[in-house]
């Protein structure tokens, strides 16, 4: 995003009639006033069928949002740390692109919505494949894909490059992921339907701790956020410059986020915030303007639907007041016909 100089507006809102650069301050202020505008929304419940994270703090809520430039904004309970869960799953498809090819990947996950819940056990009937690796199922098998032998270096190969997207070292949350293992049963009775269908491999139980690791790996609102921000800056990390993801590839997760990422709300999330986005059931969600910012929020409290209430409203309301929405008029994105002409 183009900020301009704090001297050329003092407008905190848009104009629909005239598309003017934000300055800083501006950004700021809204991110504070959506901050207070939400914080005492007490609807929802923490997710608690993964006992650990019925541990969280109901009242936490923070909000992030980066820039392909480098700048930062907070809000609220910004640097709290939450596991990544579902959220993990676009990176993880990444990487099985990247390691893989699009090909191979796509012979073992599809990219279709299902319109079924995230931990269905079930396949795509048309092709015998999962629907999308945003499911379950479907991410269950880019786990095995992206596994390594021992389990531990492709755990590792996860988390190191999960780091340089964020900037930091991240790390796993032991107690998570022992509770997620100790409970995870429907995730084991999707792997073993996947094993029964041809999908992954043999190294089953391999293939399911690389997905609760994955899920388990710690990060905050900025963490998300700059994540969400290397993958809108084709791949290059804002602030160190580097190189974390193919850019080639980025393209397919985030069309994939778009319209698999919400869970059974996908829909209406493109329709209303019109962002690439992933939630989780640890209250989590990111979304990405491509070649613009990163948004990370966190909320604990989930709707029906397993998407954090706050992070849902935070989101609707920055991406109304900056003119987020992937089809807004006023949001350039990466149009190469802007660029030639
Ligand atoms: N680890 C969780 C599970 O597979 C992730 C759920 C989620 O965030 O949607 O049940």
């Amino acid at each position: 995003m183009e900020i301009a100089p704090e001297s050329e507006t003092s407008k905190d809102t848009i104009s629909r009639n005239e598309v003017t650069p934000f300055v800083a301050s501006q950004l700021q202020k809204i991110i504070d006033r959506t901050y207070s505008k939400f914080k005492d929304v007490d609807e929802g419940t923490v997710a608690t069928y993964i006992p650990e994270l019925g541990k969280a703090n109901p009242k936490d809520f923070g909000i992030c949002l980066a820039t392909v430039d480098g700048q930062v904004f907070t809000a609220g309970d910004w640097d709290r740390e939450f596991t990544i869960q579902s959220m993990c799953k676009p990176f993880a498809f990444q990487m099985a692109l990247e390691r893989h090819g699009t090909e191979e990947a796509l012979r073992h996950v599809g990219v279709e919505p299902s319109g079924e819940a995230f931990n269905s056990i079930e396949l795509d009937q048309k092709s015998g494949r999962p629907f999308n690796p945003m499911v379950n199922a479907g991410a269950l098998a880019v786990a095995s894909l992206i596994k390594q032998s021992p389990v531990e270096a492709g755990i590792e190969a996860f988390v190191e490059q999960m780091s340089r997207a964020a900037g930091r070292q991240l790390r796993i949350d032991e107690s998570v992921l022992a509770s997620e293992t100790a409970t995870g049963n429907r995730n084991r009775a999707i792997a073993y339907m996947l094993l029964n269908a041809g999908i992954i491999d043999e190294g089953v139980l391999q293939s399911l701790h690389q997905y609760f690791a994955q899920c388990s790996m710690l990060v905050n609102c900025k963490d998300l956020a700059m994540m969400a921000a290397t993958m809108g800056n084709i791949g290059n990390h804002p602030l160190t410059g580097d190189t974390v993801f193919d850019f080639q590839l980025i393209k397919y997760v985030m069309a994939v986020m778009f319209s698999c990422g919400l869970y059974d709300y996908a829909g209406n999330w493109a329709f209303e915030v019109g962002l690439p986005a992933k939630s989780g059931v640890s209250g989590g969600i990111f979304a990405v303007v491509n070649r613009q910012l990163g948004i990370g929020v966190y909320s604990p409290r989930l709707d029906a639907q397993g998407n954090s209430v706050r992070g849902i409203l935070a989101c609707k309301e920055l991406a109304s007041r900056f003119g987020l929405h992937a089809f807004d008029f006023s949001n350039v994105g990466s149009s190469f016909m802007q660029w030639v002409l």
